[in-house]
């Protein structure tokens, strides 16, 4: 008789991931079992969410849960997180009142400096007083007649190189520097597969995809699932499904009908070279799905930038957002989105909708109309619990004994998950015990900038990418 681990992880995401690692730690022997041929292979992620700035419609309860959550990822994956700050911007066209978006940020003020009395190790975003600056009419005035900064450190610094670039009479008054950072998913992939490579505890299985779940629990064989894949049969005590979009598959296998939504996204790859110093993140909200959707550039190594545009040319998709049915637990793309996920997308498409991106920011950043596709897009598929396109906190679910169901909708919600799929493997007498604070990791602490700099690398190059999307703007030491 083959091996029985304790527990089986479909899925090897971010969410995945994890959870492996968190198990790892408690010393549970475990496998791992991703399709791909490496983790954090999904769709991507490039910002922390830190309070949720960019979803001016979303809850002030759901803004402290993902600075909570964000904060906790941005401890354990230090190496992956680019510490510059976002620009948050309302352009004069839009509905949403700045008055609004300052008492949140001040809302988050008080809740950052709570998290900080609870454990000082919180503060990295800085100092709570400094976690925004607004910025008035004169103050854009003042600072843009300044020299732009080659590497800034100060709010003011980084404002007088955004502002050389924006037309900020199109933008409503005061405008907000936030300490909201950047999050680079090869980074933290990286280092998390080095990190499950080096302990015996976990069994990686990479390029393995599940093909079936059997329910074994009432056949008294010492074991309750079998997870079977082309080659072997996997037998464990406890299925953890973190399949991201694709946990349907399985509920469908087990009979369980399922609330949630699917919804295909794509970012685009693009090189400009603006003035010689780094600028920060840059937000022009906007009501989502319409032709003034949100946009958003970010800043990578070497003159990349990424662009979202919420409309449905850019980031999202005519039938991009697709719903389970009773009996249909897995929702199913159309035939085009399929393609793209499986196969990639072609070059014409690259240009179509790379080019709508980059002038959609040209908008509000003239020279921004000289910027180029710097390489193929950054895209993926996320699974949205219930019925509600606007939650941004997932969670799990346990709809059967010995079996969890991740449900994250951002990647900020992964350690969270993770140790309450711990606390129910506790009560199903899978595990003993915990400690009582379980947020840190000493294999991932264990891992060397100078590996995750080399894996990030091969990742991004494997995958098709400019290598410097593998580096943060401001290197860590
Ligand atoms: C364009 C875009 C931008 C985003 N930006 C952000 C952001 O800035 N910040 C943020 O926090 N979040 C962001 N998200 C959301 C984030 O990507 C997801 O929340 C996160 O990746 C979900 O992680 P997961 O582990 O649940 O699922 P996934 O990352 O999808 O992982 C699931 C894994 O399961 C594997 N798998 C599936 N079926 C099988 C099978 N049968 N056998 C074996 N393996 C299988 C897949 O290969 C995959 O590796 C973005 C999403 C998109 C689409």
């Amino acid at each position: 008789m083959n091996k029985v681990y304790d527990v089986g992880i479909i899925g090897g995401g971010v969410s995945g991931v994890l959870v492996a690692l968190q198990l790892a730690e408690l010393g549970i022997e475990h496998v791992l079992l991703e399709q791909k041929e490496s983790v954090v292979n999904g769709p991507p992620f490039c910002h922390l969410h830190v309070g949720g700035n960019l979803y001016p419609d979303i809850s002030d309860e759901q803004c402290r849960i993902l600075m909570k959550q964000s904060i906790e990822m941005a401890r354990l994956f230090p190496q992956s997180i680019d510490e510059r700050p976002t620009l948050i911007t309302v352009p004069k066209t839009e509905n949403y009142q700045v008055d609004q978006i300052e008492s949140r940020l001040n809302m988050l003020v008080e809740f950052y400096k709570k998290l900080i009395k609870e454990d000082p190790s919180n503060a990295i975003l800085g100092a709570p007083n400094d976690y925004y600056k607004a910025y008035s009419l004169e103050d854009l005035e003042a600072l843009s007649k300044l020299p732009s900064i080659k590497r800034p450190t100060s709010p003011d610094e980084w404002m007088t190189n955004a502002i050389k670039l924006i037309d900020y009479n199109q933008l409503k008054m005061p405008l907000f520097l936030v300490q909201e950072y950047g999050w680079n998913f090869f980074r933290l992939g990286a280092q998390a597969q080095l990190a499950l490579n080096r302990t015996d505890k976990c069994t990686l299985q990479l390029n393995t995809e599940v093909e079936n779940v059997k329910d074994v629990r009432n056949q008294d064989l010492g074991y309750n699932w079998e997870l079977i894949t082309k080659d072997k049969t996997y037998k464990v005590n406890y299925l953890v499904n973190s399949c991201g979009f694709s946990t349907g598959k399985f509920d469908e296998c087990l009979h369980l009908d399922v609330e949630r939504l699917i919804e295909f996204k794509a970012a685009y790859v693009s090189q400009w070279k603006p003035i010689p110093g780094l600028i920060p993140e840059l937000v022009f909200h906007g009501k989502r799905g319409t032709q003034h959707g949100m946009g958003q550039l970010t800043p990578y190594r070497d003159d990349y930038y990424q662009i979202h545009g919420m409309t449905e040319d850019i980031t999202l998709f005519d039938k991009g957002v697709v719903k389970a049915k009773a009996n249909c637990a897995q929702p199913e793309f159309d035939e085009d989105i399929k393609r793209k996920l499986n196969y990639g997308w072609d070059d014409k498409e690259i240009n179509d909708r790379t080019g709508k991106a980059i002038d959609y920011i040209a908008k509000f950043i003239p020279s921004f109309s000289s910027a180029t596709v710097g390489g193929p897009p950054l895209y993926g598929a996320q699974q949205i619990p219930g019925s509600d396109l606007s939650l941004r906190v997932g969670e799990v679910s346990f709809p059967t004994q010995f079996y969890a169901r991740s449900e994250i909708v951002k990647a900020s919600s992964a350690l969270t998950v993770a140790n309450h799929i711990i606390d129910n493997m506790v009560e199903e007498n899978i595990i003993l015990s915990t400690p009582e604070i379980f947020n840190t990791n000493n294999l991932l602490d264990s891992i060397s900038k100078n590996d995750i700099d080399k894996l990030a690398e091969k990742t991004v190059e494997q995958r098709g990418y400019p290598k410097a999307l593998a580096r943060l703007v401001i290197a860590r030491e």
